[in-house]
């Protein structure tokens, strides 16, 4: 079975005061606060990428053996990843991996008019690269976010795989090679297709696949503990999936 660890997915993470509620697709950056605390007390350790799909390929993680791992995510590339959840992450010695809307760098979300009439700032390229000097990273959250990569066709779905990763590529002078599916909607044809862009691994929702194409996440708005209640029974979950999935193959292996 597959080393399980949780992948956090998030999106905005604002400054609102004590009574406000943040606006959708967003964590307070108290909340957001009490979870990288409640995570560092409990001795998690932020693994990249990189070391993930290592650890499915069956390597070992360089982190610390009996650690708990996890890793962080945000999709889209707001502008308040760079402002607002970059220090808090900093406070804890963690960094996270960014999945950007290539088209969207230094301008606004209007990729996202269709759910919200709010405009904000999207990450600049200036932002991207000093976010990465200090060790974030970056992956694709396609070209232009489509509504669902599963509805275009072969040749829009490959443009949206190769030109965000060609931009990318460009601007971060390194290889890219991670993907994150716009609104977490992924079907096998897209996932063969961003194999065949050269990704090596992608993200998706919540939900209890763990393969490098279907890396589903945990999703939380919830301030410090009740994190631990999300992550524990996102495991609880996928552990009775893996069970589930893999009882039929076990029963025709028995003689
Ligand atoms: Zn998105």
């Amino acid at each position: 079975m597959a080393p399980w660890i949780p992948i956090l997915m998030y999106h905005r993470v604002v400054p609102v005061g004590r009574s406000a509620v943040a606006p959708a697709n967003s964590i307070s950056a108290t909340a957001f606060d009490a979870q990288m605390s409640w995570l560092s007390r409990r001795g998690y350790c932020a693994v990249t990428l990189d070391e993930l799909v290592e650890m499915l390929g069956g390597g070992r993680s360089a982190k610390k053996p009996g650690r708990n791992l996890m890793l962080l995510t945000f999709d889209d590339g707001y502008e308040d990843n760079f402002h607002c959840a970059m220090p808090i992450l900093q406070r804890y010695g963690y960094v996270a991996t960014i999945f950007l809307v290539a088209s969207a760098i230094g301008g606004d979300n209007a990729f996202d008019a269709a759910y919200t009439t709010e405009r904000v700032r999207m990450l600049s390229a200036k932002d991207i690269h000093s976010m990465r000097n200090v060790g974030f990273r970056f992956g694709s959250h396609s070209w232009s976010h489509p509504d669902s990569l599963s509805d275009l066709n072969d040749g829009d779905l490959r443009d949206e795989l190769v030109s965000s990763k060609t931009v990318l590529e460009n601007l971060l002078q390194e290889p890219v090679l991670h993907f994150s599916y716009p609104h977490t909607r992924v079907s096998e044809r897209v996932e063969a297709a961003v194999a065949a862009a050269g990704y090596v691994a992608a993200c998706s929702g919540v939900g209890t696949h763990f393969s490098p194409y279907r890396l589903d996440r945990v999703e939380t708005a919830a301030p410090g503990w009740l994190a631990e209640v999300e992550i524990g029974f996102r495991k609880l979950k996928y552990s009775v999936a893996s069970f589930t999935r893999r009882s039929p193959g076990d029963a025709l292996a028995r003689p």
